[in-house]
C-alpha cells in the first residue's frame, strides 16, 4: 500500500501551505469542539505547528469516541483539552447533520496521519511512532521510511508496557526530539495519555492514531476507495474484525441524542447560528444551561438512549 496523498497536500507544497493556513474556528457538536476541516488545512496547520514548534495535540473524532465523551467525563475532558478534533467517522458527520452543525467531510486519522508524513518528509521531519503489540511500530516505520523518502524516525515503542515503564519511555521520547508523535493505544486511553503527557513532551504535534500503525505495517487493510467514499469503513471493518461489533453497537444511540437535541433547540447546532453554547438567541445567558452542552445531557438520558 503507497502513501495516499488524497487531500492535495503534497510534500513540496508544505512551507506554501503552512504561510497560509487560515485560522481554526472550531463548531460545537454536542459540546465537543470540533474542526471542519479539509486533509489539506489540517495538514497545513499541523506544517505550521512543526514550523512554529508549537504544541498541539489532534484528537481523531469518531461516532464512538463521541458518545464515550457524552457518558464519560474523563474522556470529556481529554477530548476537550486537544488542540484540534479531525471529524474521523461517519456517525459523528451524521450527528452533525441531524443537528445542522457544519461539519461535512470525514478526515480520517490515518489518512492525516500519512500525509503530514509525506508531507514534512522532504525537510528530514522526524516521527515517533508508540503504540500497537511488539513489533507493528518497527514494522510501520520500515514502511513509513521506504515511501517517504527523507523521513526520519526519531523512535518507536509498542503499546504494552507497564505503568513503572512510562518515565523511562517519556525520556525517550523527549531525547527522540520527533516533530511528530503518533499515539497508537486505542481510543480512549490515547486520548487520556496525550492530556496527560501531551503537554510536557515539547513535541510539535502528537496525534493519537488509533489503529494507523497496523494499516501503515500491513497488519491490518485499509476498506477500498468506494467503500470509505461510501461511508462504510466501519462495516468493512466490523466485518474483518468482528469483535468491533461491540464497539459499532455503540453508536445509534448517538443519533437518538442528536435527534433529542434538535427538537429540545438543537443544543448542538448553536454554532451554526453563530451562537455561544449556554446562550439563548440574542446572546441571552441560558441560566438552565452549561456552557458545554456534553454535560446537560445527563448518564440517565445517555442510559435511556443506549438502552
Ligand atoms: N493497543 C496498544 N496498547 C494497548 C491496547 C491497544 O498499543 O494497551 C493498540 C492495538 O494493538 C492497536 C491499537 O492500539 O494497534 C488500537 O487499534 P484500534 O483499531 O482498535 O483503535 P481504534 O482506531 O478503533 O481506536
Amino acid at each position: 500500500m503507497g502513501v495516499r496523498l488524497p487531500g492535495r497536500a503534497g510534500p513540496g507544497k508544505l512551507a506554501k501551505m503552512s504561510a497560509l493556513a487560515p485560522p481554526i474556528a472550531p463548531v460545537d457538536l454536542l459540546g465537543v469542539p470540533v474542526h471542519p476541516l479539509t486533509l489539506a488545512e489540517a495538514v497545513a496547520h499541523l506544517a505550521e505547528a512543526i514550523a512554529r514548534r508549537r504544541p498541539t495535540t489532534v484528537v481523531s473524532l469518531n461516532g464512538a469516541l463521541l458518545m464515550r465523551v457524552l457518558r464519560d467525563p474523563q474522556v470529556r475532558d481529554a477530548v476537550r483539552g486537544a488542540t484540534l478534533v479531525i471529524p474521523d467517522g461517519i456517525g459523528v458527520l451524521l450527528a452533525a447533520r441531524i443537528l445542522g452543525v457544519p461539519v461535512r467531510r470525514r478526515v480520517a486519522g490515518v489518512d492525516l496521519a500519512e500525509t503530514l508524513c509525506a508531507a514534512v518528509a522532504p525537510r528530514r521531519g522526524r516521527v515517533f511512532l508508540l503504540g500497537a503489540a511488539p513489533g507493528v511500530a518497527d514494522a510501520a516505520a520500515a514502511q513509513l521510511r521506504q515511501r517517504c523518502p527523507g523521513l526520519e524516525v526519531a523512535g518507536t515503542a509498542h503499546g504494552f508496557f507497564p505503568p513503572e515503564d512510562e518515565p523511562a519511555l517519556l525520556a525517550r521520547i523527549r531525547r527522540a526530539a520527533p516533530d511528530i508523535l503518533l499515539v497508537a493505544f486505542g481510543a480512549p486511553r490515547q486520548e487520556d495519555w496525550m492530556r496527560r503527557y501531551g503537554a510536557s513532551l515539547s513535541v510539535p504535534v502528537t496525534m493519537g492514531v488509533g489503529g494507523t500503525l497496523d494499516v501503515l505495517a500491513g497488519r491490518t487493510g485499509r476498506a477500498p476507495r468506494w467503500v470509505q467514499a461510501a461511508g462504510l469503513e466501519w462495516l468493512y471493518r466490523m466485518v474483518r474484525e468482528p469483535w468491533r461489533w461491540s464497539v459499532v453497537k455503540t453508536i445509534p444511540p448517538l443519533f437518538l441524542i442528536a435527534l433529542r437535541e434538535r427538537f429540545r433547540g438543537g443544543r448542538g447546532g448553536q454554532a451554526r447560528r453563530g451562537e455561544t453554547p449556554g446562550t439563548e438567541p440574542g446572546g441571552r445567558r441560558n441560566e438552565n444551561r452549561s456552557e458545554h452542552p456534553a454535560e446537560d445531557i445527563s448518564e440517565k438520558e445517555v442510559r435511556a438512549a443506549t438502552e
